[in-house]
């Protein structure tokens, strides 16, 4: 029973064990896998992400006139298949992890490169 006053008591004096969230953010730990993105600029369209995607997240679609990936977050795993496998190192897994929403549309992402230039 001291004891656990005692507690009580030092617990007073202590700040808290909690961040303010969101106000105060944590920093996200190295390797952390948040969903992947694409310098689209370098890519070739090769379609090798679509390929290894194990929940079909990734539609790659290569034209005469453009390269575009779309990428559908809302059925996406955060395995990393895709940046282990994208030969011209194209897609990195960003730290984002803020990533709820009420509407899915906001949850596919196109990337597109213009190959007309
Ligand atoms: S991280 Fe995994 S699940 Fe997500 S898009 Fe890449 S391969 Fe697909
Ligand atoms: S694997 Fe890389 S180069 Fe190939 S389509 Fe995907 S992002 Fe582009």
């Amino acid at each position: 029973m001291v004891k656990m006053i005692r507690n009580a008591i030092s617990f007073l004096f202590q700040g808290p064990a909690t961040r303010k969230y969101p106000y105060e953010k944590s920093e996200v730990p190295e390797g952390f896998r948040g969903p992947p993105t694409w310098d689209i600029e370098r890519c070739t369209g090769c379609g090798i992400c679509a390929r290894v995607c194990p929940v079909d997240a990734i539609e790659v679609e290569r034209t005469d006139e453009k390269i575009v990936v779309t990428y559908h977050l809302d059925r996406c795993t955060f395995c990393s298949q895709c940046e282990e496998s994208c030969p011209r190192d194209v897609i990195r897994m960003s730290k984002e992890f803020e990533l709820a929403d009420f509407d899915r549309e906001k949850m596919t992402t196109e990337y597109v490169q213009d190959r007309t230039d």
